[in-house]
């Protein structure tokens, strides 16, 4: 399941409220950013589970007529991506499936380690699967479950499966939200009102619909929303636990909390550390827009040189985007990305990203810099190298292609094109992001991995 490695999904649900498929598809918009492959709500109107769920942007997806066609009280949504090869619909969440039990929806942010292994037993045992998500294998373990509450079925079924997951599940008349014990990917709890609770992969979710933030989940938490109220369970031993660090770097909306901190600080306080160790003299800092601007900022402050947004993104580049096939060749990023030519010309540039995965957009980013007359470019990266793929749920390449698990500082340097490049160091990422307590996962920067992660198959495809 190669294809699989790496679900960054946004996961979003509504407990009692008369329009859960509008607040629903808010929360989704708000969460574009954890997926752009599809989209799909799951609804209940207390008798029945209602879906809709297609290919594409939450805005590309969902219209009046669909949303209309989500009646009920309760709903959980889902926005996916996916690296190549399972971009299919039947991939899409949220999953709906009918058992013994009742029918089931199921939507999820993470990815498991062992779920090749438990698929297999389960296929020898006669099992069938429709999609080749990990997701589908904790569904499959839910229905087999001899335990009678839905509560006890899904704990059951998490008992058996390894990594990473923060999982909504509805059925008719119960909406269930757990998270993984090492807490790898973020979920949070909001309140709309006094009767309406939601479940968020971020907070800015629940600023979209004027929900308040209540507090996380905590690692290992399961909370049970049905007729009666609501109730925390902790049914996982407890562990050390391994927040994803990249959320702090990347992944997360910078106007969100995650893991209980604020997202922009954090990102604006690691540019400032890589000034304080990699500092450079130079007429301007720019970012590579959106992801390097926070980091950006704390760069320039911290080092004193002026900041400008010296490359503009096109934001409205979606995935259907055609290139010519002759006349005008290697677009590349120059789709999204144009230099302001005024801000560059004769400078001396710093130029800030978050990170480097294969190389290939910071090539181009100096390429770009040098022709709009840049004369110095000077690259300088928000996180350590990333030298280890992600089996908790973020999209990373395999070894083979991770630019910085092959080569050094110096032929990355050399490989960009740049006069100099500088990455902050782990200490100063770990300092900066958690300076009392070390609660995260680093295994992209690392190779240390939390959750024992390689089940024989990923070992053969040598992503190690
Ligand atoms: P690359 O061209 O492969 O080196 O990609 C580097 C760019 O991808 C940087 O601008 C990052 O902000 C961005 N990036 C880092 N991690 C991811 C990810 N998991 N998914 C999509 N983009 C990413």
């Amino acid at each position: 399941m190669a294809d699989e490695l790496g679900e960054k999904c946004g996961i979003f649900g509504v407990y009692q409220h008369p329009e859960a498929a509008k607040l629903t598809y808010l929360g989704l918009y708000a969460l574009q950013h954890r997926g752009q492959e599809s989209s799909g709500i799951v609804s209940s109107d207390g008798k029945t589970l209602h879906a809709e769920v297609g290919m594409g942007l939450v805005a590309d997806v969902f219209n009046e007529r669909r949303l209309s066609r989500l009646p009920g009280a309760m709903a959980i949504g889902h926005n996916r991506y996916s690296t190549t090869g399972s971009s299919l619909l039947r991939n899409a969440q949220p999953l709906v499936i009918s058992y013994a039990g009742g029918s089931l929806a199921l939507a999820h942010n993470g990815n498991l380690v062992n779920a090749g292994e438990i698929r297999k037993e389960l296929e020898q045992q006669g099992a069938i699967f429709r999609s080749t998500t990990d997701t589908e294998v904790i569904v499959h373990l839910i229905a087999r479950s001899p335990e009678n509450s839905l509560a006890d079925r899904v704990v059951d079924a998490l008992h058996r499966v390894r990594g990473a997951y923060s999982l909504l599940l509805m059925t008719e008349t119960e909406l269930i939200g757990v998270r993984d014990a090492f807490g790898f990917r973020p979920l949070v709890l909001g309140r709309l009102g006094e009767a309406t609770y939601i479940l968020a992969s971020e907070t800015c979710a629940l600023d979209l619909i004027g929900a308040e933030y209540v507090r996380e989940i905590a690692p290992g938490e399961m909370v049970v929303m049905r007729e009666g109220g609501v109730e925390f369970f902790r049914p996982f031993p407890e562990t050390r636990h391994a927040f994803c660090i990249f959320e702090f770097i990347y992944f997360a909306r910078p106007d969100s909390i995650v893991f209980e901190k604020n997202v922009y600080p954090i990102r604006k306080a690691l540019g400032r550390q890589l000034a304080r160790e990699a500092y450079v003299e130079a007429d301007v800092v720019i970012p590579v827009p959106d992801s390097g601007v926070p980091a950006a900022l704390g760069y320039a402050e911290e080092a004193g040189i002026p900041f400008e947004m010296g490359l503009i993104r096109n934001h409205y580049v979606g995935r259907t985007f055609i290139e010519p096939q002759q006349a005008i060749r290697h677009f590349g990023v120059k789709v999204k990305l144009n230099p302001v030519k005024h801000f560059l010309q004769g400078k001396r540039v710093v130029v800030v990203d978050d990170s480097i995965v294969r190389g290939t957009t910071g090539q181009k980013i100096v390429t770009m810099l040098r022709n709009a007359g840049a004369k110095e470019v000077h690259v300088r990266i928000s996180s350590p190298p990333s030298i280890s793929p992600c089996f908790y749920g973020i999209d990373t390449p395999s070894k083979r292609e991770l630019i910085a698990a092959n080569q050094s500082v110096e032929e990355i340097r050399s490989f960009l094109g740049a006069d100099s490049l500088a990455y902050l160091s782990l200490q100063g990422l770990l300092q900066t992001v958690a300076p009392d307590d070390h609660q995260f996962c680093t295994a992209c920067f690392t190779g240390d991995y939390p959750e024992r992660p390689p089940s024989e198959e990923l070992l053969q495809l040598e992503l190690f």
